[in-house]
Formats: structure tokens, sequence, C-alpha cells
């Protein structure tokens, strides 16, 4: 399959467009809200489309479409459609090509908004200076849906009417179609895409490289809490088809904790999960780089055997995980296998993955706290020390 093809040379219609709405925005809305003023139900309505438009590009457009982490409905498919349509990034057939090659040719030149050609490119640059040519072999999987393709079709008429006559006939319903003009579709609009570019922009170039320290993704809380969850860039470029993007029970994440919902109530299903082992590899195997090459900067004679004895423990870290992983599965498959003809046995496969689950853990105290207690390592290179608690449903650390 053949990538997008960019070429420089100026794109008048997204630069009149982007033009348009964003003047709007930042004069036309001061100027209706001191004059006029703006009433609650504009603002509903205004926060309303941001939640519908900007999770239809978390939910839909990016983890259904692009990354197919998990299978919905086809209501869910529909709405993810009609509002994304709204939020004038597209159509998901051009979204989500655009974006398998940003994965695919990440910081090269075929990615189409690489970081590496600056961050105004990364961030909207690519619009309005570069033309591309997308080439949709890569989506030959979303194409074969009639509702994907036409939305892609007649993106326009979809665009529009979801986009600026829907809230235009809801504020005129309200006896405001001014101030649904300038809120709910310049304002909303210009919040949604700069947020959403965001990603593109500040989380290749800011914030923290837990699972993977040479990519230019990192992980960006700020951005998390703008773009509904979806500024853990780093964990999204290591694991791209898993449905989450902040995997901690803290990381603000609404996407997936709707998909969870729906799921729950029967409109998403097949939500695929990388498994708890394999992200604490890459955690822990990012933690281990990072303490190798700050070592490699210093020139104390004990260096070569601290650095021995880090290689060791983290050899029998990685061991311990990989017989908790291989236990926890088999143990899965076993209990399954022998729970309706005995409680006892299916419990005694249970305990020995929890046995093994508690070696590793064991494992990695013994990893952190030579890494963490030594005072050849700087703190900004200390490795996680968060006990390891797997805490049932939406809570659980690792879900
Ligand atoms: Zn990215
Ligand atoms: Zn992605």
């Amino acid at each position: 399959m053949s990538p997008c093809r960019s070429f420089r040379t100026p794109n008048p219609v997204n630069l009149a467009f982007f033009s348009v709405i964003t003047l709007l925005a930042v004069i036309g809305l001061p100027w209706y809200w001191m004059t006029v003023g703006v009433s609650s139900a504009e603002w509903a309505l205004f926060w309303w489309f941001v939640i519908a438009t900007g999770m239809s590009i978390t939910i839909g457009y990016h983890r259904l479409f692009a990354h197919r982490a998990f299978k919905a409905s086809r209501i869910i498919t529909f709405l993810s459609l009609f509002f994304g349509a709204a939020a004038f990034e597209q159509s998901a057939l051009m979204w989500a090509s655009q974006h398998r090659d940003h994965h695919r040719f990440v910081d090269t030149p075929l990615d189409p908004y690489s970081i590496k050609q600056g961050f105004w490119h990364a961030h909207m640059g690519w619009m309005l200076f570069w033309r591309q040519e997308t080439d949709y072999s890569n989506v030959r999987d979303l194409a074969a849906d009639p509702l994907v393709a036409h939305q892609h079709r007649y993106y326009l008429p979809w665009a529009i009417t979801a986009g600026v006559l829907l809230p235009l006939a809801l504020g005129a319903l309200a006896g405001h179609w001014l101030g649904a003009l300038i809120l709910v579709v310049a304002a909303r609009l210009t919040f949604v895409h700069h947020s959403t570019f965001c990603i593109n922009s500040v989380c290749h170039t800011f914030g923290r490289a837990t699972y993977d320290i040479d990519a230019t993704a990192r992980d960006h809380w700020l951005v998390a809490l703008l773009t509904f969850g979806e500024g853990y860039h780093n964990f999204h470029h290591r694991f791209a088809s898993d449905y989450r993007n902040g995997v901690r029970w803290y990381q603000w994440d609404p996407s997936k904790w709707l998909i969870m919902l729906l799921s729950w109530v029967g409109l998403a299903k097949q939500l695929y999960r990388v498994s708890p082992q394999a992200i604490l590899a890459a955690r822990m195997a990012a933690e281990q780089l990072r303490v190798e090459r700050a070592l490699a900067q210093r020139t104390d004679t004990e260096i070569g055997e601290f650095l021995q004895a880090v290689r060791e423990r983290y050899a029998k870290v990685k061991s311990a995980l990989n017989d908790w992983e291989r236990w926890e599965k088999e143990s899965r498959k076993l209990r399954a296998a022998v729970r309706e003809r005995s409680q006892d046995a299916a419990e005694t496969f249970r305990l020995a993955a929890r046995e093994r689950r508690l070696a590793f853990e064991r494992a990695r105290r013994q990893w952190t706290n030579l890494i963490n207690r030594s005072p050849l390592i700087p703190r900004t290179v200390h490795v996680s020390a968060a006990a390891l608690i797997v805490l049932p449903g939406v809570c659980g650390i690792l879900r």
C-alpha cells in the first residue's frame, strides 16, 4: 500500500475556511458576549456540540475507524460519522487513511503531519500550505462499509447539515441563531480543531515518554484534558490498537470510559486490550534504557559493576514477568476448563498465577530499590516504584 503524498502548495480552500471561522470566533464572540450576552441555553448547546463532535473524533474517527480498537453497533457508527463530520476534520475515510500513515511512517517525510517538519507544520501548517494526495488503499476495510463510503462521498452535505444547519436550527429554536453561529459553529469548531491539532504538535514535543523513550510521541495530561483522553500519545503510539489511551485509573480518558459504557449496554464489543504484562514490559524497558543512558554519561570507576548489577536484576524482573504472563494465560484456560467440575481445582490455578505475580513484584522491587537508592542515578531517571495494585472494574490500574 502506498502512502499519502504531500506537496508544498498553499491550500486556498483551507486557508479561507480556517480564517473565517477563526475571525468569527476571536472577534465575533467577544463582540456578541458584550453587546447581546450569551445565554445559558447557548452555553449548553456549545458544550454539547464540543462533547458530541470531539468524542466522535476520538471514539469514532480515531479509535473505531483508524485503529479498529473495538467493534461498534450501527447506531454508534452512524453517530460517529454524523457528529464526526460536524467537526469539519474531513471524512472518516480520509482522516483514518492519513492517520494510519502517521502511525506507519511517523516522523518521516511520508508522515502527513510529521513533527520533524516543525511544530507549526504538525499543528495545522500541513493543511494550510500543503496538499495531500491521499491514497486510500490503507483503508479498504473501512471503505467496504456503505455508511463510511457515503459519508466520504457526500462529505460536505454531511458536514454542513451536522455542523452548521443543526446548531443553527437549535439556536433559532432557542431564539439565538446568531449566537449559535458564533458560539456553536465558529467558536466550537476553533476549540475542537485546536485541541485535536495539539495531539500532533504538543504531544509530539512536550510531555513524558513513558513507554518508548525514542518516540517523539509524548504523554501530556493537559492535552488529555482538552481532548477527551487522547493526550497519552506515547502509550498510544506504542499500543495503537488498544481502545484505551490513558491506561492507568487516574488518567483522564473519558473516551475509554464511554467505550466501556457502550460495551456494557451492548452497543460496542470486542474491545482490544493489550495485556497488563505487555504494558509493564514496555514501561520497564523504557525505564531501564533511560538508566543505561544516564550511566553511560558518567565516568565513575564503579559504574561498570553497578550497571552489571542493574542488568542482572532487570533480567530477573523480565523473567518473572514472562513467567507471570504465561501462568496468567494458562490458569485462565485451566480455570475455565475445570470450574464446572471443581471450584477448588480452579482456585488452585488462580493461586498459582497469583504466586507468579507476587514473585514478579518482589523482583521488580529489588530492581527499583537498586536504581532509586543509588547516588549514581539522578532523580529524574528514577524508575516507577508505585505498588502494582490491580483493582477491580474501571479503577484497575491497568484496565
Ligand atoms: Zn502521533
Ligand atoms: Zn492513533
